[in-house]
């Protein structure tokens, strides 16, 4: 085997170098936006990166139609203004103003922020007959909805914190 041509090693060398700063620069621009995600955009993230984004808790409720355990969540005690979207895709999915505490150890809403956000489909998993509520945008497994809510929707939608990230209002 022949040594590399100095000239062509040098010039290797220095579109690494370009590659590198490239990373760079993007890298920081992303650090300057909040979510990787773009609400107003149709984007539906595929398996690969939800695999790599989420946390496993994450992954096995959203994509394994897991339950995280009650109690336990990072918003079944939580108060703050704001909005909560789905994890997986970023669409808007309930306002705090719509949660209320419903003792069951889940975050609890009676309304979602618009129908189309919330797919409602018949689950008769576990020897139950539940209606199972999935991301209208990218089909993520949220939880349930459920007929013994407050007025004046008389709903209870049942959220596992692990489908949701909150933005605090501004
Ligand atoms: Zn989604």
């Amino acid at each position: 085997m022949r040594p590399m041509k100095p000239k062509l090693a040098f010039t290797l060398i220095l579109t690494c170098h370009l590659l590198m700063a490239c990373g760079q620069s993007s890298s920081r621009q992303s650090t300057s936006v909040p979510t990787p995600i773009t609400m107003n955009e149709q984007t539906i993230p595929s398996k690969e990166e939800l695999k790599q984004r989420l946390s496993p808790d994450q992954w096995y409720i959203t994509q394994e139609k897991g339950t995280e355990r009650p109690f336990t969540g990072e918003f079944w005690d939580h108060h703050e203004k704001g909005t909560y979207s789905c994890v997986c895709c970023g669409l808007p999915l309930f306002l705090s103003d719509t949660k209320f505490d419903s003792g069951c150890g889940w975050p609890s809403f009676f309304r979602v922020i618009k129908k189309e956000n919330v797919k409602e489909t018949l689950d008769k998993s576990h020897g139950m007959i539940r209606t199972e509520i999935n991301c209208g945008r990218c089909g993520a497994h949220l939880g349930h909805v459920f007929n013994d809510g407050p007025p004046p929707t008389g709903l209870r939608y049942c959220l596992n914190s692990g489908a949701m990230t909150f933005n605090a209002e501004k």
